[in-house]
């Protein structure tokens, strides 16, 4: 198959699997479009008073089973939660905390499952994912989506009894991109069950799973005369004949989870495991992660919290050139940007998820949003927290407790974090899937015009291009009088919203610019497209600071301390929006790709000397061994 072929498959089943309808509405939507919706966040969504007594409750119980059970350390040490813990999380419900009550499981909103998780994660984040990988991203999650009431009657009562799950939809051949997906489940010709045959990758908690739902190509169906690939999502016991654990998987960070490549050998699956309908596989699987990323950004604030906890501590005991380390200015300056991002990361985190409660809106792209700014910012506040710790920073916490200091795991934190980059949508892709998203009505529009079609029918697509572009355009070029109608109580806050009111129509009026530039072909501008990505979501967590300061002081007055932090924030997030909007004008897009080409062509191997390569230390390795086989010949 040709690159351009395979492109366009991908394309082609990555726009099949899309919602492509807007039932709700989206704030981060009309960011897009030029609309500053305060109205839709603003009164900050406070958690209701029972739904937060039920959570407060759950995160004791928790606290208390993971502080007796858990030894992060060692989980990390000996690369594995022990059974024991694992049976004691089950026994508080920890891994039905997504099944609804109906079913037998705890039932919990999305804000206390989140909640919940991180607290999980400040404390163990291998723990986190056992859990995570189980209910947000594994079967509990799609059964409750997409399962018909059978599915559920027979399977929710196995999970509630303890059987583990996961989520298999990566290849080695296919990572980002499924269409590459080589696994495949052929129906049987009575129709009575399918022949699972292929190898699915990294499967998180796959090697202890008792239940797994798997992606798997099915047959291809024909659209204009060409065929398209279908996936399709299956139900699968782990006890089936066939099913084999390939591999255990070790990592950087999360050291004790459970990961593995799963290999399927003719496995007999019932074709009633089939979940949803044959094709819908890529839409289960890219629904299911809308939903389920919402845990990341709940664990990147929590990590942003416990980083904050440690630095506080630190830099007023830690004393170096006659003062506290916190007084010198840089470290000031750390302290100062660990407590905005941590502010703003938890800001966005509980509103997106109380949007997820509230069930009125569409939160694919602030969620996405959220987990594209959480994971990238939580990164570097661990990095900027070890700074703040020094040599300490770097030393693993067993090896801090063995020589009599305290025993704090940002080593440890730092290599589990870093994951969250890349699972679950990595920030290159979220950044594209927003951009789509955020292009989509737009190409609505336009596509009409490009498609083939009857030229009376083309004609009434111009028509109404035209009376909706003449309507909206101009509106973009309002002056700032537009603001929402909001009484507030900080002459601060009020610039920002300004601010975000007037850059939120300058952006899109950018976009639209762009969009008659470069027409189809924008969506393959990653770059520019990822810089109104970057400006979106720093409007998104600009707006949930500024609601929920507001609320803040609506509720006990006013607030000198957390208005100065927004403000700090605010001005921040403010200098790098102007420079992602300057940057979309940027000549080194040529530059970029030149190097990269050169790169990629070997016109820079000469750089590369003096170093001992990969492959290096292999050869050298196996001439010794050659040698050494050759002298013991010799001897002979
Ligand atoms: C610890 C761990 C746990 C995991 N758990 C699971 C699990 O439970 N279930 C499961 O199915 N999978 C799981 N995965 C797989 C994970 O989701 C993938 O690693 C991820 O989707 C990226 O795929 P890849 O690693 O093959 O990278 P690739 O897709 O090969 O991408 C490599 C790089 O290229 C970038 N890139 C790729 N395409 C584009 C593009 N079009 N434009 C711009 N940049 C691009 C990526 O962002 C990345 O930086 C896990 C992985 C790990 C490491």
């Amino acid at each position: 198959m040709n690159t351009n072929n395979s492109i366009e498959n991908s394309m082609n089943l990555a726009e099949d699997s899309r919602q492509q309808e807007w039932k709700h509405p989206s704030f981060a939507s009309e960011l897009f479009q030029g609309r500053f919706r305060w109205d839709l966040i603003h009164p900050f969504p406070e958690q209701n008073y029972m739904d937060k007594m039920l959570g407060d409750e759950y995160l004791e119980v928790l606290k208390n089973c993971l502080v007796k059970h858990i030894d992060p350390e060692k989980v990390d040490r000996e690369q594995q939660l022990p059974p024991e813990a694992l049976e004691a999380l089950k026994a508080v419900g920890a891994f039905r905390m997504k099944i609804p009550r109906k079913y037998g499981g705890l039932g919990l909103s999305n804000t206390n499952y989140a909640r919940a998780i991180s607290l999980v994660a400040s404390y163990c984040s291998s723990t986190a994912v056992w859990l995570s990988a189980h209910q947000s991203i594994g079967v509990p999650q799609p059964l409750k989506l997409y399962g018909t009431e059978e599915q559920k009657r027979k399977f929710f009562p196995k999970l509630v009894n303890g059987a583990l799950s996961g989520f298999a939809l990566t290849e080695p051949g296919a990572g980002s991109d499924p269409a590459h997906m080589q696994t495949r489940a052929d129906l049987s010709n009575d129709g009575r069950y399918y022949l699972l045959n292929g190898t699915k990758q990294w499967c998180t908690n796959g090697p202890d799973a008792d239940l797994i739902i798997v992606m798997a190509l099915t047959q291809p169906k024909l659209v204009h005369g060409k065929e398209r690939k279908q996936i399709s999502a299956f139900l699968l016991n782990m006890d089936s004949p066939g099913v084999l654990i390939q591999h255990r998987c070790q990592f950087m960070g999360i050291r004790g989870i459970s990961n593995g490549i799963l290999r399927f050998e003719n496995v007999r699956i019932p074709a009633e495991n089939l979940l949803g309908q044959e094709g819908q596989g890529l839409k289960i699987a890219l629904d299911t992660l809308n939903s389920g990323r919402l845990v990341i950004p709940a664990c990147s604030a929590a990590v942003g919290k416990y980083c904050m906890h440690v630095c506080r501590n630190w830099a007023n005991e830690r004393e170096q050139w006659g003062a506290k380390i916190g007084q010198h200015q840089s470290v000031a300056q750390m302290l100062t940007d660990i407590s905005c991002e941590t502010y703003a990361m938890d800001s966005m985190a509980q509103l997106t998820t109380s949007m997820a409660d509230q069930e009125r809106f569409d939160i694919r792209l602030e969620a996405a949003m959220a987990k594209y700014y959480g994971s990238e910012r939580a990164w570097k506040v661990v990095d900027q927290a070890v700074q703040i710790r020094g040599g300490r920073g770097y030393e693993t916490a067993t090896s801090l407790e063995a020589r009599g200091e305290t025993p704090i795991p940002l080593e440890r934190i730092l290599r589990d974090i870093r994951i969250n980059r890349i699972i679950e949508g990595s920030s290159e892709i979220m950044k594209l899937f927003i951009a789509r998203e955020a292009l989509d009505p737009h190409l609505k529009r336009i596509f009409p015009l490009l498609k083939p079609g009857k030229p009376g029918n083309k004609l009434l697509a111009a028509l109404g291009l035209l009376a909706h572009y003449t309507w909206w355009y101009p509106r973009l070029w309002l002056p700032a009088w537009s603001l929402p109608k909001v009484k507030f109580l900080n002459r601060h806050n009020r610039k920002h919203l300004q601010f975000l009111s007037r850059t939120t129509r300058r952006m899109a009026r950018k976009l639209f610019h762009s969009l008659i530039h470069h027409r189809t072909r924008l969506q393959d501008e990653q770059l520019l497209l990822g810089h109104y990505v970057d400006t979106a979501a720093l409007l998104f967590t600009m707006s949930a600071c500024l609601s929920r300061t507001e609320q803040h002081i609506k509720a006990h007055g006013s607030q000198p301390n957390l208005q100065q932090l927004t403000d700090t924030y605010c001005q921040k997030a403010r200098t790098e929006i102007k420079e992602h909007l300057r940057n979309l004008r940027s000549e080194n897009r040529k530059n970029m790709e030149q190097i990269s080409s050169h790169l990629l062509e070997g016109h820079y191997a000469w750089m590369e000397n003096g170093i001992l390569k990969y492959n290096d230390s292999r050869t050298v390795a196996e001439s010794g061994e050659l040698s050494q086989k050759q002298n013991k010949k010799e001897m002979v």
